[in-house]
This record gives structure tokens, sequence and C-alpha cells, in this order.
């Protein structure tokens, strides 16, 4: 009954009262119709009585008056009015008979009114027209005597013959004001179910259409503040249809809030990233609570964007380091948008020679920003697992993962300009100063850092000499000469025109020496090419100073390792010069 429309149902209610009332109203007045037509035709036979009683009155009356007549006037006239009128009273006497059969009072009355007149006939009009033709005037003058009274019991007769139809016309009467009375009760009965059937459709209506409406809205106004309730309802007519498109709705608002909520904390996530891995993880993590993928790979172009790093990985994906032409023949890559394979194993099916499967679906998520840096392969085991409604969703991930790495990168790139000397490639004296403060501060107690001031000798003169395109070759020269002589975790920077500075990580003053010697005799022994054929070889005066031996901080060391490069420059150039036991770091400041 539920699957039923609510319309249906309704008329049904409706159409099944209706025509129940048609069909009670109909069926009384069929039942009534054959006793109305009964009581029709008894009315008009009663009526039709009456008046042939009445004429039957009227001709007994003509013949008492005929027989008068004829007993004073001896008028044959009257005797032949007479024989009419008794012909009349007859033949009406006959009709009443006829007609009064199925009314027993009618016909015991009309016997006794024909009864009274034929006696009246027989002991009065009779002898009296006799004694008239006889012309016998003594019978004539004692029958005229006794003529007043003795057609009283007929018309009595006749008064209740009258009495009798009365009785008659009031049962036919009756019986016609029950046929009106049925038909009535018929009609009351009639409106009585229409009323029902009013009543019961207000029922229905609030049963069916009021209630689960009242019930829907109050979990629109739940879902309004917040709450996580869901529409329910266990019906399939419109309401139903109703309840399980909001539901729709409901759900499908909920999903763009979850996703967004997803993509919001990936976004503050990212933020704080610290490389490009930790973006990498992001992104998967992202994907994952997404579109739940049983396998993925995130591969990120590194710097020199030769090769395609697996930064991040899901499950047990394909992930292998790859060359940037592999990464760049990948479908995702190729469109510049999402590339989805909803069947491998269909033969018509594009295969991507990153990730290469043969079932199941794959997604190819480019990270691309303007340039491309990475994409994300995405797994399922089951083909047809990627829901296109997700495209967007996952497409707005990515570009934000590749906004995030490119950022980054720029940022690295910029800080490295600012820190970086351009001509030789060193760190410039801000890096420098910097870095020595953190090598400084994060050096355990008994850990050893010395510095070493570098100063080209009579640099003015090289430059004079050769011209100043060739001075800056000759520091190049020598920056790669430091490059070459320091470890890994060393600083070295240019500190200025023709001066250098070293920071040796973990070495004591007396490895330092050994380092500044090196350095020394590297750049004394290195030719310098200046142009075709003509070459020539430079010095370096270098003073050193260590922690913590000589001092703990960065400006006093600086200017310890100042003061021993200015004593070799003292002492002749080409020298490497050491900071003996200085005074108390206050006083010299
Ligand atoms: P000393 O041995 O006493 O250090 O003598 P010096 O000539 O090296 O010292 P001085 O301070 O008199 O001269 C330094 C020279 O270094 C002067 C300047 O022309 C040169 N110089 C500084 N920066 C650059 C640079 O970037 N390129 C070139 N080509 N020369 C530079
Ligand atoms: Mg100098
Ligand atoms: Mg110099």
């Amino acid at each position: 009954m539920s699957s039923w429309s609510i319309r249906n149902r309704l008329f049904l209610v409706i159409a099944g009262m209706a025509l129940l009332a048609s069909v009670s109203i109909g069926a009384a007045y069929l039942a009534t119709e054959s006793e109305r037509v009964a009581v029709r035709g008894d009315a008009s036979n009663v009526a039709g009585l009456y008046d042939l009683t009445v004429g039957l009155s009227n001709a007994v009356r003509d013949q008492e008056a005929a027989v008068d007549d004829y007993l004073l006037s001896g008028n044959s006239a009257a005797d032949i009015r007479y024989g009419k009128a008794l012909e009349n009273e007859l033949t009406l006497a006959e009709q009443v008979r006829l007609q009064a059969l199925a009314y027993p009072g009618v016909e015991t009355a009309l016997a006794t009114v024909t009864q009274a007149a034929a006696a009246w006939r027989t002991s009065f009009a009779q002898p009296a027209i006799t004694a008239v033709q006889r012309g016998s005037a003594a019978d004539i003058a004692r029958i005229a005597a006794t003529s007043a009274t003795d057609q009283q019991s007929t018309l009595t007769g006749v008064a209740d013959l009258i009495a009798q139809i009365g009785v008659a016309q009031a049962s036919v009467a009756a019986r016609d004001e029950a046929v009106s009375q049925t038909r009535a009760a018929a009609g009351v009965l009639g409106i009585l179910l229409m009323l029902v059937a009013a009543a019961a459709s207000l029922v229905l209506a609030r049963r069916w259409v009021t209630r689960p409406l009242g019930r829907l809205l109050m979990t629109a106004k739940e879902v309004e503040t917040g709450a996580n309730v869901a529409f329910r309802t266990d019906r399939h007519d419109e309401i139903g249809g109703l309840g399980d498109a909001l539901e729709r709705m409901r759900s499908a608002l909920q999903q763009d809030v979850d996703r967004s909520s997803i993509l919001n904390r990936f976004t503050e996530v990212t933020t704080f990233a610290p490389d490009d891995a930790a973006v990498a993880a992001a992104s998967l993590e992202a994907f994952s609570l997404l579109v739940q993928p049983d396998a993925a790979v995130t591969h990120v172009l590194n710097r020199s964007k030769d090769r395609a790093i697996p930064e991040a990985t899901i499950g047990s994906p394909n992930a292998q380091v790859l060359p940037l032409n592999a990464l760049s023949s990948c479908p995702g890559i190729v469109r510049g948008t999402i590339y989805v394979t909803p069947d491998a194993a269909e033969l018509l099916s594009v295969h991507c020679s990153v990730y290469p499967v043969d079932h199941g679906t794959l997604a190819c998520v480019p990270l691309a920003h303007g340039e491309t840096v990475g994409a994300v392969h995405l797994y399922w085991e089951q083909p047809d697992s990627f829901g296109l409604e997700l495209r967007s969703t996952v497409a707005r991930v990515a570009e934000h993962a590749a906004l995030a790495i490119a950022n980054r990168r720029l940022l690295a790139a910029l800080q490295g300009m600012a820190s970086t000397d351009a001509r030789t490639g060193l760190a410039n004296t801000r890096a420098f100063d910097q870095l020595l403060e953190e090598a400084l501060a994060g050096r355990r107690e008994d850990e050893t850092v010395a510095v070493l001031m570098l100063d080209l000798d009579h640099f003015k003169d090289f430059n004079d000499r050769y011209g100043h395109p060739s001075g800056d070759e000759a520091l190049r020269t020598f920056a790669d000469i430091l490059r070459s002589c320091l470890r890994d975790g060393d600083i070295a920077a240019r500190y200025g025109g023709e001066e250098f500075a070293v920071a040796l990580i973990g070495i004591d003053q007396g490895m330092a020496t050994t380092v500044a010697e090196r350095i020394r005799s590297r750049t004394e022994s290195t030719l310098i090419s200046l142009a075709p054929g003509i070459t020539d070889r430079i010095s370096v005066s270098i003073g050193i100073a260590s922690a913590p031996d000589q001092a703990h901080d960065r400006i006093t060391l600086l200017r310890l390792a100042d003061e021993a490069l200015y004593r070799a420059k003292q002492a002749g150039r080409n020298r490497v010069e050491s900071a003996g036991s200085e005074p108390d770091e206050t006083s010299a400041a």
C-alpha cells in the first residue's frame, strides 16, 4: 500500500466512499420504485372510486326524484328519467365493484348500498310506478306519504362507502409516505458517507502527508544546526521520494564539507612541511582520505630536473627513481590533467610506463602548477574505482601540492641568491657570519672550530698588471682551490674584495694549520691562465684562530684570525700565522 502514491490512495478512499454513497442511494431508489409506481396507480384508482361513488349517489337521488315526480305528475318522462337513473346506478355500482376488489371495506359498503337500493326499489319504486300506471289514486296517495324517508338507508350506505374510500385513500397516502421516507433516509446515508469520506481523507492526509512532512522538517532543522542526522523515510510514495532526494542532497553537502575539510587540513600541513618529501607524504594522506587507493606513489622531480624521485608511497606501489623522459611519458603529464584508466585489463586501455599495471584502476595525477614538478599515481585492484565526481577535488590537492613544492624551491633559490657571492659561488659575508654563529652555538664543549682569514697578496698589482677581468678569474680560481681543500660541512666565504674566510668544524689549531698550509701551497702552485699563452700565479696569506682555545665567540675569533693575518702580511706574505694566547676578551674589545 505504501508503494502507492498518496494521490492514488486518497483518490481511492474518496472515490470508494462516493461510490458507496451513490450505490446506497441508487439501491434505495431502485428498491422503492415499483412500490412508488404501485402507490401512484392505487392513488388514481382510489380517486376514481370516489368519483364513481359520487355518481352513484347522484343516480340514487335522481331515481328518488324521478319516482317522486312520476307519483305527483304521472308524466311518463319522469318514468323514463327513473329508468335512466336506475341504469346509471347499476353501471356505476358495477364499476365501483370492479375497482374495489383490493379494498374489502369498500366492497362490503358497496354491497350494503346495492342491497339498500334494491330494497328501496322493491318496496317503493316498483309499487309507486305500478300504482301510477294503473291510475289508482288511493295507492298513489298512500305510497307518496311514505316516499320521503325510504331512500335514506341507501344514502347512509353511500356515506359509509365514501368513508371506506377515505380509509383506502389514507392507506395509499401512508404507503406513499413510507416510500418518501426510505428515499430520504438513503439520501441522508449518502451524505453521511460523504462526510465520513471527507473526515477519513483529512485523517489519512494527516497520517500520509502532514506527519511525515513534519518529521522531514524536524530533520532539516537539525541538519541546519549542524547535527549529523540523516533524512529517513521507509516510504515509497511522494514523501518517500522527497525524503530520499533530501538525503541525497544532505550527503552530497556533507561530502563537500568533508572534502573541503581534508583540503584545508592538507593546505595547512603543506604550509609547514619542511621539504618535498613532507609535501608528497601529505598529498598521499589527503588522497588516501579522499579516494582510498590500494597503492600510490608520489614522484617529485629533483632540483636539476633530471630524475623523478619516489618521495612518498602507500601500499606496495611500483616506486622507482625515474629518468625525466620516463615521467614525461605518463598520460597524466602528457594531458596536463588527471588521466584515469578505469580498467587496465581492457584491450583498448592506455598504459602508463611509470606505473605499469595489467588490471584494476589507475589514476595518473600530474603535479603541475604552470611547471610540472612531479606526478602522483593512484592504483586500485578493482576496476572502475575512481569516482569522476572526485576529479576536481583530487586535481585541487595535486595543484596545491605542486604549488607548495614549486614555492619551496623558489624560496630556496632566493635564499641561495641572498647568501651566495655571485662571482665565486661561495657564501657571502652575511651567510658566513650566520653559519659560524650557528656552528659555535651548536658546538659541544670539547668540539673545536677553527677560523681562517685569507687575503690574496699584492692583488692590486695583479689587477694593474692583467686587468680587472683577469683579477676576477683569479678570484674564481682561488675559490675553486678553497673548495678543493675543504670537507663537506666546512664553510668557505668571500669576505669582501680579495679577502676570504673559512670555518673548519671539528678541527683544532694544529689541523687547521695543516689545512691552511695546503691552501697556501696549492694557491702558490696553481697556474692561472689569463690569455692565450699567458699564465701567472697568486699567493695568499692566512691567519688562524680557533675555539675554544683562543675564544668562544665569532667576533673575537674573527678579530684574532685577522690579527694573525696581519702578522703574516708583516712577515712577508705567502704565509700562515696562528693566533697565540690572547688577553681577556672584554679588555680586547
Ligand atoms: P696586500 O698584499 O697588502 O693585501 O696588497 P693588496 O694589493 O692585495 O691589497 P690592497 O688592499 O691594496 O688591494 C686590494 C685590491 O683587490 C684592490 C682591488 O682592486 C682588488 N679587488 C678587490 N675586489 C676585487 C674584485 O672583485 N675583482 C678584482 N679584479 N679586483 C678586486
Ligand atoms: Mg685586502
Ligand atoms: Mg691583498
